[in-house]
């Protein structure tokens, strides 16, 4: 009896690699998940601490493609070898900070080095040609393939049939006529196939798998290199770039300054790594500062921070200073009015 043929299937959590998933799985391949942790990926961070988005679910989608699927999902954190992508990205960016073809071709080599040192046969992606305008045109899917060094043996079964015969479907692993030809941006194949399958609930597909394509989130990103003078990042300045208000007065630092209670929850656990401030003679949110302020910037600081405070309109708000190893005073300031904030402080 011929082995069973291995198959590595790329899951972001949306529809397209849950259904190209499941019609490999269909032909009898084993399949296994994979999911790269980049830091930007929108999957339950915010949608966790938001109150505005409470009515969605709070699950990791890709965990729980993989469950609906049943199969085991793999995942892998990527975070630093993927700033080379997000910083040099020979293929340039999107609409905003998304690297979106170097970061498929990045995600597939991956791919392709873990399939490799477990015996797997080949990998699946849920591309679709032209459904999204530069990543996935049908002349960059051969150049994907071709730099991630995956060659034939990476297979988009939803559009396998737009494309030339991959070795999974010369090896005959699959079948061919088995696979798709949908192209284009119209999600309607997608939804029927999902209904032939009988998948009632999965992501909606919003705009990208990750924050990079979020024009607000890539502004702040933008802002974060012009300040440090480097085009470099930690996990947590990727993370904090997600939550709260972002302020900048000046270069020497910015404000951010929590919306609601989930934000000045999460915003707690940096209070050991960043500067805090507080109003203590009102309700007010919790504001990290970012960078090196001097005296004079604390107590602006202080200003915009009564200024989203219950005391917006006193004469005067106490305001808690706390130092990140504990150290905490307390300043009376004037609250800064909404119009003294210049809209380009604003990040
Ligand atoms: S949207 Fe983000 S994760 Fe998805 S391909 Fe583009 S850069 Fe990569």
């Amino acid at each position: 009896m011929s082995k069973q043929p291995k198959a590595v299937s790329l899951i972001s959590g949306g529809l397209d690699s849950m259904l190209a998933t499941k019609v490999v799985m269909e032909q009898g391949v084993h399949v296994e998940g994979i999911n790269f942790f980049t830091g930007f990926c929108v999957e339950g961070h915010t949608h966790a601490i938001r109150k505005k988005d409470s009515s969605r679910p709070k699950r990791n989608n890709a965990l729980w493609v993989a469950e609906q699927l049943g199969i085991k999902l793999h995942i892998i954190d990527v975070i630093d070898e993927y700033k080379d992508v997000l910083v040099n990205p020979k293929h340039g960016y999107g609409a905003n900070l998304n690297p979106c073809q170097d970061c498929k071709t990045f995600m597939v080599r991956k791919a392709l080095e873990w399939s490799e040192d477990r015996g797997f046969d080949f990998i699946v992606t849920g591309e679709v040609v032209g459904q999204r305008p530069k990543s996935q045109r049908r002349d960059t899917m051969p150049v994907i393939a071709r730099e991630s060094g995956a060659g034939g043996r990476l297979l988009r079964p939803l559009c396998a049939k737009n494309l030339e015969p991959t070795l999974a479907e010369r090896e005959g692993w699959v079948d061919r006529e088995t696979l798709y030809d949908f192209s284009g941006r119209s999600r309607k194949p997608q939804m029927a196939l999902a209904d032939a399958f009988g998948f009632e609930d999965y992501a909606q597909p919003a705009g990208g798998c990750c924050f990079l394509t979020d024009e607000s989130y890539s502004r702040k990103l933008e802002d974060l290199w012009q300040a440090r003078g480097s085009r470099d990042y930690e996990l947590d300045d990727i993370m904090l770039l997600k939550v709260g208000r972002h302020i900048r007065p000046s270069g020497r630092f910015k404000l951010i300054i929590a919306r609601e209670e989930g934000e000045v929850r999460y915003l707690e656990g940096y209070r050991n790594q960043f500067t805090s401030l507080r109003t203590v003679s009102h309700n007010g949110p919790l504001a990290l500062v970012d960078g090196e302020p001097g005296e004079q910037d604390l107590e602006l600081a202080a200003r915009i921070t009564a200024r989203y405070s219950r005391g917006r309109e006193a004469d005067s708000v106490s305001v808690e200073i706390r130092r990140p190893e504990g150290a905490a005073r307390v300043l009376e300031v004037r609250p800064m009015a909404a119009e003294a904030i210049p809209a380009r402080w604003h990040v």
